[in-house]
């Protein structure tokens, strides 16, 4: 879908982003509250330690933390003067799963599965009937005219009723396609259907008609309860089509939780540039998985330090980004204009985490610091940063209910010009002394061929460069001397 014109719809539909910001805030106090008070005693990863860290319910059809989310909206080469590759470039970026792919065939989903990628297919409001064309069951305005939404004027195409009988079945037909064709899961775009039709003059087809005066109601009145109910009900007829929970994701731009979005299982959507800051990243998440949800994001900008950043926050927050190809960054006449970021850009920083699996699935946020990132748990940071950018940020993450266990504290630097810093660690606070290890875990420079050998093997942590510190120790507290980022690190502290 076209993420500009979806801002422009939220602004019509008097939708204030600082409020969303600020519900979401107010949701994260709130969680924070409640895992302080829900914490056992023995969530700590060494005797003395103060850290809590809470399991999260598992989501299904959500990545793990260490997974690499990669989009080919399309199947690449399409034809035969398509020079994209779908295959070679989601090797090159380290892919484990193609998300929100806008293909249903057999053949190819099943060569995708061959290789190794989760696949989560995709559907939109706007399907084509099942024998071509889109009449049956369309939106319809009060003189009888078929709909489509404002930015997809003259693409000849025209949004489903979710009340017609005909367009709920070319719904079915379209989602039992890619679960035949073996899809994972599957990412709804544009789910408010016929809430976001109420703005355009819709929807007036002869099933809302007879809807709305069954109840004495108006067609606008009915709508926001007719798409719940349409995706609680195809979902229910999907389980048991398919024989086992079929998770689906939604485009909840900005990480919108509002109805339908609340729905899905979990979300995958644009992170507006705006709002693409630690503190907000952070939250965003936070609450997420709060609600016992998770986000995936995309993000949309040309500025490759800037969308680095963004990746790293958004793994050291237990979130992802979806690999910058193969996004949209603006609408044409007959589609869009996308962006392609290349390997060398970026495949360091994903082939960082797939090496990092082990010291990434399984962990949860236990705590975090930096500049206006306060942490309520806690009455004072158990991490603090002096020196460099002063634009640092520290989250520290730990498997709940663990003793004993690997500490990953990740370090992301948000300063434009990076200079080295010192990390001071709290010992007893943490429950780590001057004998544990600490191990500092960068992404290795780019290097085609040594990532090819990584994707050929399957050996992932050869993409990182790994340096033992050497701790200092200063009033019950460790001191380690790290070197400028760009912009990732993870110091891996165990007990030796
Ligand atoms: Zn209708």
């Amino acid at each position: 879908m076209n993420g500009k014109q979806f801002l422009h719809r939220k602004s019509a539909f008097g939708y204030n982003r600082c409020f969303n910001a600020r519900t979401i805030l107010l949701l994260f106090l709130l969680a924070i509250s409640l895992n302080v008070s829900g914490c056992k005693k023995n969530e700590i990863p060494g005797p003395g330690s103060q850290l809590m860290a809470s399991k999260r319910v598992a989501v299904p059809g959500a990545p793990r933390y260490s997974d690499v989310c990669f989009s080919s909206r399309w199947k690449h080469p399409a034809n035969a003067a398509d020079t994209l590759q779908t295959f070679p470039v989601a090797a090159a970026f380290h892919a484990s799963r193609l998300d929100w792919v806008y293909n249903d065939d057999k053949t190819w989903i099943q060569e995708v599965k061959k290789r190794g990628y989760q696949y989560g297919g995709t559907v939109n409001a706007n399907l084509p009937d099942t024998k071509g064309g889109q009449t049956l069951g369309r939106i319809l305005d009060s003189g009888g005219a078929r709909l489509t939404a404002p930015w997809m004027e003259g693409w000849g195409v025209f949004w489903g009723c979710v009340n017609s009988d005909d367009y709920r079945a070319t719904y079915l037909a379209h989602t039992k396609r890619l679960i035949d064709a073996g899809a994972d899961f599957i990412q709804v775009d544009d789910p408010r259907m016929n809430m976001a039709a109420m703005a355009w003059g819709g929807c007036y087809c002869s099933f809302c008609k007879s809807k709305a005066a069954a109840s004495g109601a108006t067609v606008k009145d009915i709508q926001k309860a007719s798409v719940e109910d349409f995706f609680k009900d195809m979902g229910k007829q999907l389980d048991a089509y398919a024989g086992h929970h079929v998770p689906f994701s939604s485009n909840n731009y900005n990480s919108d939780w509002t109805s339908p979005y609340h729905l899905f299982d979990f979300g995958m959507a644009e992170l507006p540039v705006k709002e693409a800051n630690p503190q907000i990243i952070y939250a965003k998440f936070k609450a997420t998985e709060k609600l016992g949800k998770a986000q995936v994001f995309t993000f949309v900008s040309e500025d490759v330090n800037f969308t680095r950043r963004v990746i790293a926050t958004s793994y050291a927050s237990g979130g992802h980004l979806i690999v910058p190809w193969d996004v949209y960054l603006k609408s044409t006449p007959t589609g869009s204009v996308r962006y392609y970021g290349r390997p060398e850009e970026y495949a360091d920083l994903y082939g960082f985490v797939r090496g990092n699996a082990a010291l990434m699935d399984g962990y949860e946020d236990a705590a975090v610091s930096g500049k206006n990132l306060t942490d309520s748990r806690y009455s004072k940071p158990f991490v603090t940063i002096t020196g460099g950018s002063e634009e640092v940020y520290a989250f520290i993450r730990t498997i709940p209910e663990k003793t004993n266990q690997a500490i990953a504290l990740h370090l992301v630097e948000w300063g434009t010009h990076a200079e080295p810093f010192s990390v001071s660690l709290d010992m007893s606070g943490m429950g780590i002394d001057k004998d544990w290890e600490f191990t500092l875990l960068l992404p290795d420079a780019y290097s085609k061929n040594k990532h090819d050998q990584a994707e050929a093997t399957g050996d992932y942590a050869r993409l990182i460069k790994s340096t033992s510190l050497k701790p200092q120790i200063q009033d019950n507290r460790v001191i380690l001397e790290i070197p400028a980022l760009s912009p990732y690190a993870i110091i891996k502290i165990k007990k030796q």
